[in-house]
Formats: structure tokens, sequence, C-alpha cells
């Protein structure tokens, strides 16, 4: 691993709960806007599963300015029917989450885990739509 990883930054597809947004969904729509593949290294879509999109020894993108020392995490959902950003993680993919994250912070203890909104202040989005800095404090 030749990447320092110092954030593991939380994602969500900003997709209500009645869109179905597999990981090639999700791919098709990264390419779409030019990636090479999808932006995030793993996704998690709403049955818990763990989707590994991208290496985590490549540079991901899926935070502007953070993507060389981070890795990209992102569930399936974080919006309700009508757009509005909300917490819509389903028990499986909580835990999914937790396990991940987990995962990571082992592999990478140094790395801070944070919202996407929480890298900086001027981001202007609601991503994750949770309080994952929160959320994750706890971790050893
Ligand atoms: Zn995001």
């Amino acid at each position: 691993m030749e990447r320092e990883i110092k954030l593991i930054v939380v994602h969500c597809t900003a997709t209500p709960p009645s869109v179905d947004f597999t990981p090639e969904r999700l791919e098709a729509c990264h390419r779409a806007r030019g990636f090479r593949t999808a932006g995030y290294h793993i996704y998690i879509t709403r049955d818990g599963a763990v989707h590994h999109m991208r290496p985590l020894h490549e540079a991901g993108a899926h935070a502007r300015g953070f993507n060389l020392h981070s890795v990209g995490v992102a569930y399936e959902g974080g919006t309700d029917e009508a757009g509005r950003p909300a917490d819509t993680r389903t028990p499986a993919q909580r835990a999914a989450l937790l396990d991940v994250v987990t995962a990571l912070k082992r592999t990478f203890p140094q790395a801070r885990v944070k919202g996407h909104r929480q890298l900086s202040a001027r981001t202007g989005k609601a991503c994750p739509c949770f309080d994952a800095e929160r959320e994750y404090a706890d971790m050893v």
C-alpha cells in the first residue's frame, strides 16, 4: 500500500428508497460523469451487501481535494421520496457500514472517519445524511 490513508469518508448516493441503485447503475452513472469506474471504493446496497468497486490502493473519485489520502465508502440511499436528505439506512446497511468502517480502521488506524459534508464547511452538501463523525467516534 503506497497510499497514506488519513480519512475514511462516508457518502450516500442521494437516491430515494424506491430506487434500486445497483452497483452496476452506480458504476454506469460515475462513468457517465467521466470517471474510469465507480468513484467509491466500497458500496453498500440496501440489502447490506458490501461491493468492492475500486481497489483500495487506487485513489478514489468521491471528495474533491481529499481523494489522494482517503477511502470512500457509500451506502445506497440518503433521500426520502421527495428528494430531501434523509438517513434511509436499513438495519442491514447500518451493520455492514459498521463492519466496513471497523475493518478499515483496523487497516488504517491513523485514519479519521468523517461524513462527506464534514470534510469542509463549504461543501454545501447533506451527504451522507447522518453524523458519521459522531457515530464512529468511539471506534478504536
Ligand atoms: Zn458524498
